[in-house]
């Protein structure tokens, strides 16, 4: 009898034996399986001799779905280290990386990896064919267009031509066969890119120089320094060598520019963008493409880590602080520290690229175990001048300082761009009873209902609640309701008031929520008919605005005091962000920020530009502090719908994990920053130690008795190395 272990969608950390009489049945292939009363989708992880199970009681599977294996070894290797090491079930991490088309249950499907003509098919006459069989005549066009024809090319297509290919199938007329060998890849035109610098030469060099094995390198870049240039002439390197290239970004719908600009770079290389956003058919397609070869150069958002390429020759990392990597709900994963490891499952090079690396990787750097490559210098421009607007000896007036709006007018008046920096969307953060006091609460989270005034509603940005802005004050009736502090919005119309003739333009998430809105305004910006930008971080991702030589920060300190210890160096990050957009060519950039705590180490570090010191400071208070990097960290979290039943499930589970006189830290339950959400509330338990292992020993233990302490009443998860609290 034939045995397979088989991982499944199920909440149990555990394998599945069954029987099955299929030999053909391969690790890494789909199967379908009886579970309970229901039939489910696993991955076939191994063929054991012997199961725990005794033989009368193992089911038999139903079906082997792929007769190739689905995930390589390799990929498998991948998956296994992040169930592991994240201590999330195998079944449920493979499937929330599979394209969703894949953990379907459908019938056995042959899926030949190509088709060709038979020698009657390339004896056809396309005129043969009624001129109404649109999809025939066209699918005939292609087959007799070239060679062979790639699956995926076909699948691509649409219904109507798969159905019209079975038809030719059925008529004699098309054949599957293998695969072409790829043609051998020729080094890519060098193309129209810039000469390169000294600087991206030497960084371009030394990543080709590590192709072939492990090794991982930070490349620390001041803002436009010119760091894509470098992974272009990396990834050109790692193509004519045959390798295929995984390129990881933080989010593509704001990047739009890279896209292209890989794709005019390597004419007639097939690349692939994988991100949520992709409809099932076409992201399976585009799965399949990057596992079977054909595609040379994946783009992509953090899932994509987990795509098979069975050439992998090079990993890049773009923005690699950035916490759109850090996958924060369900099965919680870092893809920067899943690539990684996977460069390090594959021997070859991973590329982080950064102008405010995460302190992890930094401390890596300054340890020498990555490998430092540094653009300190700005293309064509010299840094900008960065200083402070300090409001406790100037005025605002709705929320802007006299120096900045001075400032504008004059970039105004010399045809420049301006942008004004605010972190918060919406008119104001808050509505406010001049009377009583009382402010537009959320019910069901801990925030404030943000005032949207130009829809005349208030809305949480948190749980989506959305209602009319009361013309009375609910609790004391009196009219006198005004919205406290500012938004975009809000600054969108100071902005008018004091610049009637000015063309402004706010860029945030309620502008542009329409698809490809903002691709329209980035051409606006370009095409300078805009005079003042407003937005939200939005703006402060890579983009090259060529006539923006003006930033103002509005409300920054909001994020200074914060008690996640992790504040000063995502706010450091992000700032350095938004100042990198001032000043190009030889027009002098200037960031006016605007601050009451001017003296504020932070604020001061940003005005030298000089992170490296910044960042040294940041460790050396963490080490101080004893917080990661110097750390490592596993947070149980739980939710139940009063906090009180969350902290009782965390102060059983602290009990059975002290009960287990651990060599880790245990602390008590606290309620999360934000303790209600969505109507639910929510508490955490922190568990730490220097040593990664001494955690990996205690959570092993710990996990049975969570499982069994766990009650209906409160869900809980844990999170390894954990972002947020
Ligand atoms: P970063 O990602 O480091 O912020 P970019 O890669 O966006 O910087 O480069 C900034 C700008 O400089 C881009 O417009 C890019 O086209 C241009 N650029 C990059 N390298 C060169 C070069 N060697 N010569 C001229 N322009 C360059
Ligand atoms: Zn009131
Ligand atoms: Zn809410």
């Amino acid at each position: 009898m034939s045995l397979i272990r088989v991982a499944l969608d199920v909440p149990v950390a555990r394998l599945f034996d069954y029987r099955c009489d299929d030999r053909t049945a391969q690790i890494g292939a789909r199967v379908l399986v009886p579970f309970g009363r229901q039939k489910l989708i696993g991955i076939i992880v191994a063929r054991p001799d012997t199961s725990e199970v005794a033989e009368t009681k193992l089911k038999r599977a139903i079906s082997v779905l792929d007769a190739e294996p689905l995930l390589g070894r390799a990929d498998l290797r991948l998956l296994e280290f992040a169930a592991d090491y994240y201590v999330h079930p195998l079944g449920a991490v493979i499937m929330a990386t599979l394209p969703a088309a894949l953990r379907r249950v459908r019938s056995r499907e042959e899926t030949p990896a190509a088709y060709a003509l038979t020698a009657t098919g390339t004896a056809l006459d396309v005129t043969t064919l009624s001129p109404r069989a649109r999809a025939q005549r066209d699918l005939l066009a292609l087959l007799q267009s070239r060679p062979v024809i790639d699956h995926s090319d076909i699948s691509a297509l649409g219904a109507a031509t798969r159905k019209a290919l079975l038809a030719f199938i059925a008529q004699g007329w098309v054949q599957t066969c293998a695969r072409p060998q790829e043609a051998p890849m020729t080094l890519p035109a060098p193309s129209t890119g810039p000469t390169l610098t000294a600087d991206q030469s030497a960084a371009a060099k030394a990543i080709a120089a590590a192709l072939g094995s492990y090794q991982p390198i930070l490349l620390w870049g001041i803002t436009s320094s010119g760091k894509t240039e470098v992974y272009l002439h990396a990834i050109a390197v790692a193509l004519s060598r045959g390798s295929q290239v995984l390129l990881l970004v933080p989010e593509i719908a704001l990047t739009p520019q890279l896209e292209s600009l890989v794709i005019a770079r390597f004419p007639g290389i097939p690349v692939a963008t994988l991100h949520s956003s992709l409809a099932d058919g076409e992201r399976n397609t585009r799965w399949q493409a990057a596992r079977n070869g054909r595609v040379r150069i994946v783009l992509g958002t953090r899932l994509s880590v987990f795509t098979p390429l069975p050439d992998l020759g090079l990993i890049i990392v773009d923005e690699e602080h950035d916490t759109s990597f850090k996958q924060g709900e369900g099965f919680r994963y870092s893809a920067r520290d899943l690539a990684v490891v996977r460069a390090r499952h594959t021997g070859v090079p991973v590329v982080l690229g950064s102008a405010t690396p995460a302190l992890e990787t930094w401390r890596n750097a300054v340890d020498h175990r990555y490998q430092l490559l540094n653009l300190p210098e700005r293309i064509n421009a010299r840094p900008p001048v960065i200083s402070c607007v300090d409001l406790r000896h100037e005025k605002t007036t709705d929320g802007l300082s006299a120096r900045l709006i001075t400032a504008i007018g004059k970039r105004i008046d010399r045809g420049e761009q301006s942008m004004v920096f605010i972190n918060r969307r919406g008119y104001a953060p808050v509505l406010m009873c001049g009377s009583c006091g009382w402010m537009s609460d959320c019910k069901r989270c801990s925030a404030k209902l943000v005032v949207h005034l130009r829809d005349r509603r208030l809305r949480c940005h948190h749980c989506g609640h959305d209602g009319a802005v009361p013309s009375a004050c609910p609790e004391c009736g009196d009219a006198d309701l005004s919205p406290v502090g500012q938004g975009t919005q809000r600054i969108e119309a100071a902005l008018a008031k004091q610049f009637p003739k000015a063309r402004i333009l706010r860029v945030d998430r309620d502008t542009t929520r329409r698809k490809d809105a903002w691709q329209a305004m980035r051409s606006r910006i370009r095409e300078r008919t805009v005079d003042i930008l407003v937005g939200t971080q939005i703006l402060a991702k890579g983009h090259d605005f060529p006539h923006l030589n003006l930033v103002g920060v509005v409300n920054a300190d909001g994020m200074l005091y914060s008690n996640d210890f992790r504040a000063a160096e995502r706010l450091y990050a992000l700032l350095t962000q938004v100042a990198g957009r001032a000043g190009r060519g030889d027009q002098q950039g200037e960031v006016l920020i605007q601050t009451e705590f001017a003296e504020h180490p932070l604020y001061a570090a940003l005005r030298d530009q000089d992170f490296d010191a910044y960042a040294r400071s940041l460790l050396a208070e963490r080490q101080q502090a004893g917080f990661p990097p110097y750390v490592h960290q596993v947070l149980l979290r739980a939710e139940a719908r009063t906090v009180g039943v969350a902290l009782q499930f965390l102060e059983q589970a602290a009990l059975s994990a002290r009960h287990l006189k651990p060599a880790v830290t245990v602390y008590d339950p606290v309620p999360a920053n934000m303790m209600r959400k969505s109507g639910r509330e929510r508490a955490h338990l922190l568990v730490q130690s220097s040593s990664r292992a001494d955690l990996r020993t205690f959570l092993n233990a710990w996990r049975p008795y969570l499982a069994e302490t766990a009650s209906t009443a409160a869900r809980w998860s844990l999170e390894v190395d954990p972002a947020e609290f």
